[in-house]
């Protein structure tokens, strides 16, 4: 290729030109086939290259793909929001934007504009979790406890990360669920009394942390901790279920699991599947009544909000999923991935933890099974395994977890929803292939 003026992740660094996607399965120019072992960035869940999609796009565009929001509503938006609606739970009303970090961004100003109707001007900061990812414009990342995104930009920043995450594989108070009584859920109350609830207008938590931590799965109770605070000092609770919505972790959306919702929710990522960006924000009822009957109007949005060609795709994305169980058979799936990755680890001793639900699976790696003690920073073992793996025909996704200031390493492992059996032993077999590769490398030079 000649020189390339498309600014990549990585300046300096030739990546390879994706060619066509068929199913699990991308193939590069170079004719090189690759297992989509993390749906990209865990959003491609029904695959490549599906009819249905593909027609649902055409179809659209033969009757119209763009209007403006404050000229039309239209047909497609309309629908989806009826079925997101029915999906989540009466009562809710979708804003719809265009990135994950759009959807949590404009969570956070319908919070504190839901404040202000109220007349309560003060409650404008939002809490949050360490060892979380909420997106990279500035008020996400404000919101996001991921130092190595924030670090440059600190300055700018507001300062909202505040409660430790339920990271049971490393408890930050050394505890055990269930003795730990919550520990790291009550820190929300704490830092409730320190900052006062007169100035917080909401607390926001991925369900199951994602990138930052690689599939954290809090303790059955967790949420249920974190809601009784939120409502006991006024403070609205938001979920992040940009990576774990739309079926990802074997329920439409992850907080089912523990058979609960929140006053709002940024969706992203899988609610296209990849085939066209589309994100929301979804808005319980009260906050609707409260701003309708004061100003009336909701002061965000974006022009490709409510983009009738994006509700299309979204609207045949979840007709998908219904029509083949997706969700159900997430579940199912999932335990036999883990199942699998639990057989390596008796092989393997780097695999420290196996975590997740679902179909969005991290797995950590430490240096020291017993100690759980991570290899050294200057290594960069999450590098190395992603490139190996993507030179052995795996894509899986990058994930920090480990230890405060000392660093650790995980990668998160979530193929599309339509993967089958027989293809996760195929990814079984190119991960322990990596494991390999990696074990030789590290002994090589002396790690292990
Ligand atoms: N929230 C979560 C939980 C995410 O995983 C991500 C993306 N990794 C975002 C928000 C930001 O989404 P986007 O990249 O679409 O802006």
């Amino acid at each position: 290729m000649e020189k390339s003026h498309l600014i990549k992740p990585l300046l300096d660094k030739d990546y390879p030109v994706i060619s066509y996607g068929d199913g699990i399965y991308l193939y590069d120019t170079s004719g090189k086939k690759y297992i989509d072992g993390s749906s990209g960035a865990i959003t491609a869940n029904l695959g490549h290259g599906v009819q249905e999609i593909i027609d649902s796009i055409t179809n659209q565009a033969h009757k119209v793909s763009f209007v403006y929001r404050s000229q039309f509503t239209n047909e497609p938006a309309e629908q989806l929001a009826q079925k997101i609606c029915e999906l989540y739970g009466d009562g809710y009303w979708s804003f719809f934007v265009n990135s994950g970090s759009e959807a949590t961004e404009t969570a956070m100003k319908i919070a504190i504009q839901y404040w202000q109707e109220r007349g309560l001007r003060g409650k404008n900061k939002i809490l949050s979790r360490w060892m979380s990812y909420h997106g990279i414009t500035i008020g996400a990342l404000s919101m996001s406890g991921h130092p190595e995104r924030r670090s440059r930009f600190v300055s700018i920043l507001e300062d909202y990360p505040t409660i430790s995450p339920p990271y049971c594989y490393r408890c930050p108070y050394g505890a055990t669920y269930p003795g730990c009584n919550y520990l790291c859920a009550n820190e929300l109350e704490q830092a409730i009394n320190r900052i006062g609830s007169s100035n917080i207008a909401a607390f926001i938590a991925e369900p199951i942390i994602g990138a930052a931590g690689g599939a954290i799965v809090p303790p059955d109770g967790y949420y249920q901790v974190i809601k009784e605070i939120c409502v006991k000092y006024n403070i609205l609770f938001i979920a992040d279920e940009v990576m774990t919505g739309f079926g990802r972790t074997g329920k439409m959306f992850a907080l089912e699991h523990w058979g609960t919702t929140a006053d709002l929710v940024a969706i992203g990522k899988g609610m296209s599947a990849g085939y066209t960006p589309i994100a929301a924000t979804l808005v319980s009822e009260k906050i609707i009544e409260t701003i309708k009957n004061g100003s009336k109007s909701i002061m965000s949005g974006h022009t490709f909000s409510a983009n009738p060609q994006s509700a299309a795709v979204a609207l045949s994305v979840i007709h998908y999923l219904e029509k083949n169980n997706l969700v159900d058979t997430a579940l199912v799936k999932g335990t036999y991935l883990k199942e699998k990755l639990i057989d390596l680890q008796l092989c393997y001793p780097i695999i420290g933890d196996i975590r997740g639900k679902g179909l969005m699976i991290g797995v950590e790696f430490v240096s020291d099974m017993i100690t759980k003690f991570p290899f050294s920073k200057e290594i960069n073992l999450t590098s190395l395994i992603i490139s190996k793996a993507q030179q052995n025909g795996l894509l899986i996704y990058p994930a920090s977890a480990g230890i405060e200031g000392i660093g650790g390493d995980a990668v998160l492992i979530a193929p599309p929803l339509t993967i089958t059996n027989k293809q996760i032993d195929d990814l079984i077999q190119l991960f322990e292939q990596t494991l390999v590769d990696i074990g030789k490398d590290l002994q090589s030079d002396g790690i292990i």
